[in-house]
């Protein structure tokens, strides 16, 4: 069976295949590094990583970069409102962000490039000179430099927009605008007095990049010219990919993208996010409130990426209790296989369907469907003692590559280094077969609240519950 992705490009679902398999050149829009980023961005962030993760499992070699957006209108505003350095301001905002994907258990992308790197500037400007070459791209009155839209007529292909009727006007300064003000987009833009201290000499004098031309360079540099899949949320749509496309192919003369894949809005208790709305929430609102990352990606994971997703704390305790399930299932298994290394072919240990739901444009609803079928039929098994180790065996090998998708299982108790200690020395009293020394440790270890018990497989560690 193929995989298979809905287009936003032609509103289609397309079967998947790159330009040079198994390589797969995947761009996300990253964060805007001027404040700490909400679920709403961060469920993005973890459709794509069930995306690239979905398709390692299936054989591809993915090259994923997220930039990192650390000049633009917000981050200047917010930088110098704070009284900071932009560099300085954004500094923290990286390192959180970085740190909130660990905590989502979000694989990092092979790069993440930020638009302030010199390499990226150099190469934004060189764009801006070829697009400036070929009558494009212009200088107007303000010294800021604009696309001229003029010269491409598929703009508003990827939002199905129809430029005849909006009858595009004027120009664009701003970076995020309207569908009804459509018009010539900067590319550069002049220093003015709102921009502080931040800017970089060009051949149009001192000013900095917009933002559209910010993803097109750093994709194009470590991409190269034609990507195989571009991801964002839908609000990406317009005008940022748009003019991403403008952009690109205006440059290269290729086609920019393959694959255009959006994940759809979230709302929080049914309505939008806001801050005025008292619902609004960075993920480190809802870890200082008690839940775990898993937790989060979880409920965030858990509905087809192009569905609005409704955030609940009702969800959140419903992504709990799933994943208190999971657990249980695992231990339960962990137990039966402890005396068997070799799997049986036992049929509910058959993937297939959990994998064909995701080759279906990621339907993690019948993923995970599968997979709670799965456990509700295995611990029915087990109850009835009709489960061999072998067949446990064979249900947690199944498991593992499940989890290299969904990431879900629970982190092993981290062992502390004098508990470590003890279980060493234990180990070589039993090889030495001294049993007096290896009672008398595992008394020790006890003691400290961790039991140990011997299997075929060696000693094994459980931290006694509280
Ligand atoms: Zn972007």
């Amino acid at each position: 069976m193929s995989i298979r992705f809905f287009n936003t490009y032609s509103r289609e679902i397309e079967e998947f295949t790159p330009i040079d398999p198994p390589h797969v050149k995947m761009y996300t829009c990253g964060p805007t590094v001027y404040n700490y980023a909400h679920v709403g961005n961060f469920r993005a962030y973890v459709f794509e990583d069930l995306l690239q993760r979905h398709l390692e499992a299936r054989g591809f070699q993915v090259h994923r970069v997220m930039n990192l957006t650390d000049v633009d209108d917000k981050t200047i505003r917010n930088s110098r409102a704070a009284g900071e350095p932009l560099d300085t301001f954004t500094r923290k905002f990286k390192d959180a962000f970085f740190e909130d994907l660990r905590t989502l258990r979000i694989q990092p992308a092979a790069d993440f490039p930020a638009a302030t790197e010199p390499r990226y500037i150099e190469r934004m400007i060189a764009m801006i000179r070829e697009l400036e070459n070929h009558g494009i791209a212009y200088q107007a009155e303000d010294r800021s430099v604009y696309f001229r839209l003029s010269r491409f007529p598929e703009y508003g292909h990827l939002a199905h927009l129809n430029l005849d009727e909006l009858r595009p006007t004027g120009r664009i300064s701003n970076d995020e605008y309207e569908k009804e003000s459509i018009g010539d987009f900067a590319l550069w833009k002049a220093w003015d007095e709102a921009d502080g201290d931040v800017g970089w000499d060009s051949p149009w004098g001192r000013g900095r990049p917009g933002w559209h031309i910010e993803c097109s360079a750093m994709a194009m540099a470590l991409l190269g010219p034609q990507l195989d899949i571009h991801c964002g949320g839908v609000d990406n749509i317009f005008p940022h990919h748009e003019a991403e496309i403008a952009q690109s192919e205006s440059c290269t003369g290729r086609k920019f993208v393959r694959y255009w894949l959006h994940c759809a809005h979230l709302m929080v208790q049914g309505q939008k996010m806001a801050k005025s709305a008292g619902n609004f929430y960075t993920l480190r609102d809802l870890t200082a409130q008690g839940w775990t990352g898993r937790e989060i990606r979880y409920v965030l994971i858990s509905v087809n990426y192009r569905l609005p997703l409704n955030f609940t704390f009702d969800g959140m305790t419903g992504a709990r209790s799933a994943l208190a399930r999971m657990d249980e299932w695992i231990v339960r298994l962990t137990g039966l296989a402890a005396s068997e290394n070799l799997a049986s072919a036992h049929p509910l240990a058959e993937q297939t369907r959990f994998q064909e739901a995701l080759d279906d444009d990621l339907n993690i609803s019948g993923a995970l469907g599968h997979l709670f079928d799965t456990i509700r039929e295995s611990n029915r098994l087990m109850d009835q003692q009709q489960l061999t180790p072998g067949d446990a065996r064979a249900l947690l090998n199944a498991w593992e590559k499940i989890n290299y998708v969904l990431a879900f299982e629970a982190c092993a108790p981290e062992i502390p280094a004098q508990v470590q200690s003890l279980l060493d020395a234990r180990d070589a009293a039993r090889k030495r077969k001294d049993w007096p020394a290896s009672d008398q440790l595992r008394d020790q270890l006890a003691a400290l609240r961790w039991d140990v018990k011997d299997t075929k497989e060696g000693q094994r560690l459980t931290p006694r519950p509280l």
